[in-house]
């Protein structure tokens, strides 16, 4: 499955354009935060209520699943009313009353990897949100911080390979986050797929370079358009097939 968007949803235009292009393109997921953790107080902070009621417009037109990131207790229930997968960020992998709580509810969870986790704490947090009831967790891998400074953060392939001998949880890989840079995320989307990811979580924006929030890391529609047609014949090589929605078939996972 292949979920690209906004790393924000920031108006309706920019919204609908880009879901209209990332659904064309084959995705089966928007995605797209309404409420954003930003790392500055001073950042653009999402849209709130107004952007949730945006993507579920934008699921009304492409058919695209919506996952959107309730980033504390206190907007999880507006986040479940209207996403499809809730995300739950790196920030907050060790929040543990919030994963309790999403865990009550019979949704999928991305559960993005903290910036500096290990593995184990990773899969410790996913407990907490079984131990809450519910069993449909995707791992997400989205680059840890190390010493590293010329990437925003180090893209952990060699998790992808472990995870696939440690839990039968999914897996997912966000190569926008897991480097920062546009120009390396084509190249991690495809090592991502070959090392046996089985969802991908893409930053896509129809006008990057004037995004409010991580426009250097956003691919613009015709690269993702690229990107795709690469990732179906990586796909083909290793058996699997990219899960489309024609025909009103939302996502088998590939
Ligand atoms: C995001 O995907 O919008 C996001 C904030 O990512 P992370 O939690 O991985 O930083
Ligand atoms: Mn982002």
């Amino acid at each position: 499955m292949v979920i690209a968007g906004p790393c924000a949803v920031e108006d309706r235009g920019q919204l609908l354009e880009t879901a209209a292009a990332v659904a064309e393109a084959g995705a089966v997921g928007l995605r797209g935060g309404a409420y954003k953790p930003r790392t500055s107080p001073y950042s653009f902070q999402g849209l709130g209520e107004k952007g949730l009621e945006l993507l579920a417009e934008a699921r009304e037109r492409t058919g695209l699943m919506v996952v959107t990131e309730s980033t504390s207790l206190e907007n999880l229930a507006r986040v479940a009313q209207v996403a499809d997968i809730i995300q739950i960020g790196s920030r907050n992998m060790q929040n543990f009353p919030l994963l309790t709580a999403a865990g009550a509810y019979q949704k999928p969870i991305v559960l993005k990897r903290g910036l500096a986790a290990t593995i184990r704490e990773w899969l410790d947090a996913a407990e907490y949100i079984r131990c809450a009831g519910n069993e449909q967790i995707i791992l997400c891998e989205r680059g840890i911080r190390t010493f590293e400074t010329m990437t925003r953060n180090t893209l952990d392939l060699g998790a992808m390979a472990l995870l696939q001998h440690q839990t039968d949880f999914p897996l997912m890989v966000d190569p926008s986050h897991g480097c920062g840079r546009r120009e390396l995320v084509p190249a991690l989307a495809r090592a991502a797929l070959a090392a046996g990811a089985d969802s991908l979580l893409i930053e896509v924006h129809v006008h990057p370079d004037q995004a409010l929030s991580d426009g250097q890391q956003s691919l613009s529609p015709e690269e993702f358009g690229r990107l795709m047609r690469e990732l179906r014949e990586i796909a083909a090589a290793m058996g699997r097939r990219i899960a489309s929605i024609e025909g009103g078939q939302h996502g088998t996972a590939a």
